[in-house]
């Protein structure tokens, strides 16, 4: 059973007998908590009564035993879905005269590039570590947060989709050439002058998407002048990060 985010907990049941309390999930029907012990299963039951007083999401994992499924975990109320086996993705992309390898880290609804950074010498270490925090903070905001993953209709019970970049000096997913700018930027080659909002271009690559703006080399391409992060360097939309979901068996959905 994967791991539940953004759960609303609105009932709550038991009895007095040894560890035997359920919980209501929104749209999803009643769990029973753990019964592997008394004290297991008080502490879950207390956790899901707060934040049924409070009316906040929690996180949970849950089980099928027997005829019941059994809440085993409830996580902080903000876990984010940063859960299950870790994923490395890579895969070959090939567009119109253009082809590159996308890889990144997936796990459960957080994905990961590694990237190493290879700045041209002569840029000293104060402008990269200021181009570091512009370019991270630049794709995380614009590509995390705004989408997430759910398994039913209701989409209650939704994992938020977010996304981190890790600076590394090996073990990357990418290599990225640091040029003086401005220039013109591709996947492995990024200049100084560079924005966040170029990066997360950049960073749309790395996640295995083409451009999407007119290119006389291409005239059969298909989507273009979309106003996306993919053609202007602007949105992130729901196709773009489709993907993950559609890996963990979940459909999309705007938070
Ligand atoms: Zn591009």
């Amino acid at each position: 059973m994967p791991v539940l985010c953004g759960c609303h907990v609105d009932g709550l049941w038991t009895i007095n007998e040894t560890a035997n309390a359920w919980i209501w999930l929104r749209n999803r029907g009643w769990r029973k908590l753990d019964n592997r012990s008394p004290q297991v299963c008080t502490r879950l039951l207390a956790i899901a009564a707060l934040a049924k007083q409070r009316n906040v999401a929690i996180s949970l994992h849950e089980e099928q035993r027997g005829g019941d499924r059994v809440v085993t975990e409830i996580y902080d109320f903000d876990a984010g879905g940063a859960m299950g086996p870790p994923q490395e993705i890579s895969f070959a992309v090939n567009e119109c005269v253009y082809g590159w390898t996308a890889a990144y880290a997936q796990r459960g609804t957080r994905i990961t590039v590694r990237i190493r950074l290879v700045p041209d010498a002569g840029i000293s270490d104060a402008t990269m570590n200021t181009l570091r925090d512009t370019w991270r903070t630049g794709i995380e905001s614009k590509w995390g947060n705004r989408f997430g993953c759910c398994d039913n209709a209701a989409c209650d019970c939704r994992c938020t989709l977010t996304f981190g970049v890790e600076w590394v000096t090996s073990g990357e997913h990418h290599a990225v050439r640091v040029r003086v700018g401005p220039a013109r930027s591709n996947m492995t080659t990024w200049d100084t002058m560079d924005t966040g909002d170029v990066a997360s271009h950049e960073f749309g690559h790395m996640l295995g998407h083409p451009d999407e703006y007119p290119d006389d080399a291409c005239p059969m391409r298909s989507p273009v002048s979309t106003g996306t992060v993919m053609h202007d360097n602007t949105e992130v939309v729901e196709r773009l990060v489709r993907p993950f979901c559609d890996r963990l068996g979940e459909t999309t959905s705007t938070l």
